[in-house]
């Protein structure tokens, strides 16, 4: 049933992913960085196409676009060609995106390649690079606000868009697939994916029988496999219209709401951007990109296999958030002793609590130093298993630091030798204490407290309590005289 449920569905993504790491938009200088800012306040001619203006292409973004493309394995043409894409909206203050086209001679930054999920492969179309549009303000969501409020600051920010084939069958695929490429870019570090709306998506679906409907605007992961399973089951219930449809996500309600007819390509008119030539991208360019791509997370996957001895699956966990992976190998150069233990708690019981609460592994507060002392102290019996996982979740939420609490309480002094030194030296200094004590027991407490003090706090009260108990029956048990004289 399963299987022919997923013979019948065919999704494909679009990913459009902010280069967040550049300083400026794609072909003007003005900041990239148009969060936070005041509406229409990062703005120039060049971004909002004003007449006279002239596009100067960003060449850290063909790095950037170029390292994602050699990441996912693709064939990168030779030279790039620029195309207007025109269509009237309110978001494009030209009235054309300036964007990539691959029929009519166009030519994108990169075609094919693909990510590879655990049981199966996702082939990738193509990988270009294009401005962004503005941004579209609704009051509450876009089918209950009256009127609509344009922000153009992230107008010509750079996106790479990554096309997907049609691979892909079920909800979760495609969640799975997002967090595989969302660490690939994390990795690559040219995506900062947390920042709002830094990774979006548009998905095509088609139930088998009817036509493809694209959902644009889902801007979370969580929101994919939702919108997706929504789509699926009211295409199966209502049918899709005849005529291929575009809809449009709405996380306030949680449903798909149906825009517009969708626009066959010819609606667009492409045509290329005569203001920006053909960019030739050199064997040398690639090259050099190539040389400087970091460690991936397939490669740091079968790394942390070999490295640490952990099992496919929690390797391949542990990789799909960079900082997962992160926090787990900082973990284990604070404590080495046990990578499996360590991974097991962070995928169990940290990523339990992150994924319960919707946060982010790059949000965690519980420190690395922290929770290895926690699993040491578990390890060595200082403490017990719930205790430990007690105090990492508190931390988790809290912040607060555990290690130096964890250290004075773990860091007892027990051995017996060590603090019958101290209370030798407690009972030479501290004579009418000690002869106190032979009658009244409440000094004893006044004699363990001393011992506590010169040890720092360390010396284990219980064993500091029996070794002061038994030197005093020995004292008790001393003829007078051998007291006196010796
Ligand atoms: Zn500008």
């Amino acid at each position: 049933m399963k299987e022919q449920e997923e013979l019948d569905v065919k999704i494909g993504l679009e990913v459009h992913c902010h280069l967040t790491n550049l300083k400026t938009k794609l072909f003007c200088r003005c900041s990239a960085d148009y969060y936070n800012k005041e509406p229409n306040t990062n703005i120039c001619p060049v971004c909002m196409g004003l007449p006279g203006s002239l596009p100067v292409l960003n060449e850290e973004a063909v790095k950037q676009a170029l390292a994602i493309a050699i990441a996912l394995g693709a064939k990168i043409s030779e030279k790039m060609i620029f195309y207007r894409k025109n269509y009237f909206y309110p978001d494009l203050p030209k009235n054309f995106q300036i964007s990539q086209y691959d029929k009519a001679g166009g030519q994108p930054l990169a075609v094919g390649g693909q990510i590879r999920l655990q049981d199966k492969v996702v082939r990738i179309r193509r990988i270009q690079l294009e401005e962004d549009p503005a941004k579209i303000v609704y009051e509450g969501s876009i089918s209950t606000s009256p009127y609509a409020l344009i922000d153009y600051n992230r107008s010509g920010v750079a996106l790479v868009e990554i096309v997907t084939e049609p691979d892909l069958t079920t909800p979760r695929q495609a969640r799975l697939f997002l967090q595989k490429l969302r660490s690939i870019l994390e990795h690559l570090g040219v995506c900062d994916c947390n920042l709002e709306g830094a990774l979006r998506c548009d998905a095509n679906i088609s139930v088998r029988g009817g036509y493809r409907v694209e959902v644009k605007n889902i801007g979370s992961f969580k929101d994919v496999e939702k919108a997706l399973s929504f789509e699926i089951t009211r295409q199966k219930m209502l049918g899709a219209k005849k005529g291929m449809e575009t809809r449009h996500w709405d996380d306030v309600r949680g449903v798909t709401v149906s825009l517009r007819v969708k626009e066959e390509e010819m609606d667009y008119r492409y045509f290329p951007e005569a203001d920006l030539p053909p960019y030739i991208i050199t064997k040398e360019l690639i090259e050099e990109v190539r040389a400087s791509l970091p460690e991936l997370p397939d490669a740091r996957r079968e790394r942390l296999i070999k490295q640490y001895n952990l099992p496919l699956q929690t390797a391949d966990i542990l990789t799909s958030h960079k900082a997962l992976a992160d926090f787990f190998e900082s973990s284990v150069k604070e404590y080495p002793k046990s990578p499996l233990k360590m991974a097991n708690w962070i995928i169990s019981d940290i990523l339990g609590y992150l994924n319960r609460n919707d946060l982010d592994p790059s949000s965690l507060k519980l420190k690395p130093k922290d929770f290895a002392a926690v699993v040491k102290a578990v390890e060595e019996g200082v403490i017990n298993e719930q205790t430990g996982k007690t105090l990492i979740l508190k931390a988790a939420a809290t912040g607060e630091s555990i290690e130096e609490k964890l250290f004075s309480a773990v860091s007892k002094i027990k051995d017996e030798a060590v603090i019958a030194g101290f209370v030798d030296k407690v009972f030479k200094e501290n004579e009418k204490a000690v002869k106190d004590a032979l009658t009244n027991e409440r000094a004893v407490n006044y004699l363990i407290g001393l011992v506590m003090k010169a040890s720092g706090g360390k010396a284990d009260p219980h064993i500091t309590r029996s070794i002061i108990v038994s030197r005093l029956k020995g004292e008790a048990a001393k003829p007078s005289y051998l007291k006196e004289t010796g």
